[in-house]
């Protein structure tokens, strides 16, 4: 398999180098040749498998002959050594429950596979790939414990001092290993600011690999669609439902990208639920076709407070610029942060199920989309992106209820944090990453 660029205007590339470099030359992002599909005899096939069988039958297709399918299996079966629960709350609606992992995110998808492939170009290329990331907080600890202990590879994290809340600290600083956090003394876009100056610095490419780990990586794409393939086909096996639909909420929209892979590949779902906080630019093209991205707006989901998501480039690529396309497929739907609030207890009280703010977005989002004509019945799966425990204060707040540290945590929570406390200054950067060993 090979992969373009969204801007058209570079080379096709080799999966390892589209991997090693995140974005195009071009400054697209990549995409694959062609969509890999399976048949419905194939599909057949699949019932029954597990969760890491499913996942490898589609890496393959995407990977083809660039890793050894034995090594490939392995890597999976190292990747998701932990559950992905499907948890049904009434006749109709699932919780797909993507926060088991280490980090207790659905980030962890994403980053365990790039991490995995990472290690394995770099090993194929005797080379030791630093992976450079400025990080607010979620994405920087699913990278830390991702690529923790993969050989052939390091990684250099920038975080605001008391920016972060104290779980999101613990997990930034306690990988160890070839992992190394930066407490940077400014805020998210100082950290941001010096690690764009570090990808430009030509001195430091001399004597570096230099890469980033952001969700335009099309190796954490790709391991995304693993968790709708797996969950349409359980709806499939025990209750016989031919056609899915998926509930989504958006930030970057990388998510939901993965999602369309998954319907394009022939695996059984029927439409998308794009589900946005009030940061709607997307929601809104789906609507009226214009794309008009506006400054972000903080709300209660913060993970996806995006005015201009990255992933929408690739996004608008596989449905050809076709904004009606995209909509046969999509449906956009924006929920206010009053509405997340009074869905968090709602549906505490109904089900006694405790959701956090991204999930709790994209389940009003469904339910609206149930309340319009024609769409009341059809089985929708939510995914929940989030661990409650990520979001404890805000919960808390809305249940009057604590919210207890899952065992995952307790260790983590334990660890000394270790962490080089710098300057917001380019010149502190540059200084540690040439006193790395090469
Ligand atoms: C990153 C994130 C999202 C948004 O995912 P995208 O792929 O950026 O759309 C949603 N929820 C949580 C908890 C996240 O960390």
């Amino acid at each position: 398999m090979i992969y373009f660029s969204t801007h058209k205007s570079s080379i096709p590339v080799s999966l390892k180098k589209a991997t090693l470099e995140g974005l195009a030359p071009d400054g697209g992002l990549y995409v694959p040749s062609e969509i890999p599909h399976f048949s419905p005899e194939e599909i057949t096939m699949l019932e029954g498998a597990s969760f890491n069988n499913i996942a490898l039958a589609i890496a393959k297709k995407f990977i083809g002959n660039d890793i050894p399918p034995d090594q490939l299996s392995d890597m999976i079966d190292n990747c998701y050594n932990f559950e992905t629960p499907l948890v049904q709350l009434n006749n109709n609606t699932f919780i797909e429950e993507l926060f088991c992992g280490p980090t207790l995110a659905f980030k962890d998808y994403g980053a365990r596979f790039l991490a995995r492939l990472t290690g394995f170009f770099a090993a194929e290329e005797n080379k030791q790939i630093t992976v450079l990331v400025a990080t607010s907080g979620d994405t920087g600890s699913a990278v830390a414990y991702g690529f923790q202990g993969i050989a052939n590879t390091r990684v250099v994290l920038l975080y605001p001092s008391g920016k972060v809340s104290h779980l999101q600290e613990q997990q930034l600083t306690t990988a160890g290993n070839n992992v190394h956090a930066l407490e940077v003394q400014g805020d998210f876009d100082d950290c941001q600011r010096m690690v764009k100056e570090a990808f430009v610095d030509p001195t430091l490419h001399k004597s570096l690999t230099l890469t980033s780990a952001n969700s335009i990586n099309i190796s954490r794409l790709i391991p995304q669609s693993f968790y709708y393939a797996w969950a349409s086909m359980q709806l499939k096996e025990n209750y016989g439902c031919n056609k899915s639909l998926f509930c989504v909420p958006s930030g970057n929209y990388g998510n939901l990208t993965a999602g369309v892979l998954a319907k394009r590949m022939g695996f059984p779902i029927s439409h998308f639920i794009a589900a946005s906080n009030a940061n709607d630019s997307v929601t809104r093209y789906i609507d009226d076709g214009r794309y008009e991205p506006r400054p972000t707006i903080t709300t209660l989901s913060t993970a996806m407070d995006v005015g201009n998501p990255s992933n929408f480039a690739r996004l608008r690529y596989l449905y050809h610029n076709d904004h009606n396309a995209m909509g046969n497929d999509i449906s956009g739907i924006s929920i206010s942060d009053e509405e997340t609030t009074a869905t968090i207890k709602a549906v505490y009280e109904r089900f006694n199920y405790i959701m956090e703010p991204h999930t709790a977005v994209a389940f009003r989002a469904l339910e609206r989309y149930r309340s319009t004509a024609d769409h009341d019945n059809a089985p929708g799966i939510v995914l929940s992106t989030a661990h409650p425990v990520k979001f404890r204060e805000a919960i808390e707040e809305t249940l009057n209820k604590k919210i207890e540290i899952p065992v995952q945590l307790h260790e983590m929570m334990e660890k000394k944090k270790c962490a080089s406390l710098i300057r917001a200054d380019y010149k502190e950067l540059a200084s540690f990453l040439n006193g790395l060993d090469q």
